[in-house]
């Protein structure tokens, strides 16, 4: 049993932050957990789950356990059958035997990306088939290329989307991929109904192609505006820097005027530069309790206050104006993880740090707003008073 929500469409971090936003509306989530029967009759119907971590009582059961093709009549009827049970076509939708196409749930293609065969059971690309077999087969010409996996869902109050390939994916793939996590609102932050919006953009560490996209946030068509746009430009094997540069339109209702699918892609640039020395949420975490590693915390005081209280002298608390001043208060010869509100600015001051010899600094990715939904029981903290300069 997987030990996540969605473990397949969506990397650890975007997967923990839909749990939470489940838990945070009364969904009790249990991963890594089987159900190993039901309780009830016919008569008056189902009335426990029983499972690896006990019985749960309950009055209906939803089962969402994946879909197959059913291509028994294909396969009977000789047509070619893909590795994952679904009917094998080419560009024009055309089956082994020319003179029958097919598409929608029971076809299965080539990830563009992956360039593996997959079987993505969705509306969106069933329409899309529909129209290039309608047209080939009435004497016109058209070809699908082949699929990104890009989809959206709503999670309460939530929009999630994604294209392309998780990181594990593309390990499994053969890829060495790097990722960005960037957190920025998703119009401009003086704008009202401005939100966080946060983004996860993966590459190959060779080509620099971009592999995959994720993306969460509460304004969802914003979310899924800034990962179609990613999309569009990974289905034709866009690299970091046209994301960097990827022109997309700014006003102040939408976007800011570096819109933050622009800044992944700089993240993102950066990291494989080597210019910023990224920490994950996970490996944070893990080394500051397992490890009892520090944090410099560049925030505010007010907004830090939190986390000196609570965790003392690991959690040194100098506002980034301040930093060149006090360099002789930070620990040197041990890492040392700077953390802001978003990652933007412990990514300043760990370039300076870099420059001032401590060359041990890490960036805290997407630092208090990204650890507070994934860690809020180490991290969560009062809101910060000052908003982040841009
Ligand atoms: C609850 C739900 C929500 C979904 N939400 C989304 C979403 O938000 N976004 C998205 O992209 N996708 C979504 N999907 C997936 C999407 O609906 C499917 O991918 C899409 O409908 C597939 O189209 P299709 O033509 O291949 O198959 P279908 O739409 O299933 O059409 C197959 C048709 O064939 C008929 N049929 C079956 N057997 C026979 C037979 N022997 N003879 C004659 N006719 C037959 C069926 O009655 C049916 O009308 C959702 C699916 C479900 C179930």
């Amino acid at each position: 049993m997987q030990d996540r929500v969605l473990p397949t469409a969506l990397g650890s971090e975007m997967s923990r932050m839909v749990a939470k936003h489940l838990g945070d509306n009364g969904v009790s989530v249990l991963t890594g957990t089987t159900v190993t029967g039901l309780e009830g009759d016919r008569e008056s119907g189902v009335r426990a789950v029983e499972t690896t971590q006990g019985r749960i009582p309950c009055q209906l059961v939803l089962f969402s356990v994946g879909a197959r093709p059913n291509a028994d009549l294909a396969a009977d009827a000789g047509l070619s059958i893909g590795p994952n049970g679904g009917i094998l076509v080419d560009e024009r939708m055309r089956t082994s035997d020319p003179n029958i196409y097919a598409g929608g749930d029971c076809v299965e293609q080539k990830h563009l990306i992956g360039g593996n065969y997959v079987h993505l059971p969705l509306g969106s690309l069933a329409n899309r088939h529909g129209r290039v077999i309608g047209t080939n087969i009435a004497g016109g010409s058209q070809r699908f290329r082949g699929v990104l996996g890009n989809f959206c869902l709503k999670v309460f109050d939530y929009g999630i989307a994604r294209a392309g390939l998780t990181v594990e994916q593309a390990r499994e793939a053969g890829l060495d991929p790097a990722y960005s996590l960037a957190v920025q609102p998703d119009r401009a932050h003086f704008y009202p109904g401005s939100e966080l919006m946060f983004l996860k953009l993966i590459a190959d560490r060779k080509t620099r192609r971009v592999l995959g996209i994720e993306g969460t946030g509460r304004n969802m068509d914003a979310v899924k505006a800034r990962v179609d746009a990613i999309a569009a430009a990974m289905g034709r094997f866009a690299d970091v820097e046209e994301i960097s540069n990827l022109e997309v339109s700014y006003s102040p209702p939408f976007s800011s005027a570096m819109d933050i699918a622009n800044t992944c892609a700089n993240v993102l640039g950066n990291i494989l530069d080597g210019l910023n020395q990224p920490a994950d949420p996970e490996e944070f975490t893990r080394r500051f309790e397992g490890e009892g590693a520090r944090v410099l915390d560049v925030r505010d005081p007010e907004a830090s206050e939190g986390m000196r209280r609570k965790y003392g002298e690991r959690w040194i608390n100098i506002p980034m104006s301040q930093v060149p001043d006090r360099l002789d208060e930070l620990p040197r010869g041990e890492p040392l993880y700077v953390f802001c509100n978003t990652g933007t600015t412990a990514f300043e001051v760990q370039r300076y740090l870099n420059a001032r010899g401590l060359d041990q600094a890490r960036t805290v990715s997407g630092s208090y707003a990204l650890l507070r939904e994934l860690a809020p029981e180490m991290f969560a903290a009062p809101e910060p008073e000052s908003g982040e300069r841009e």
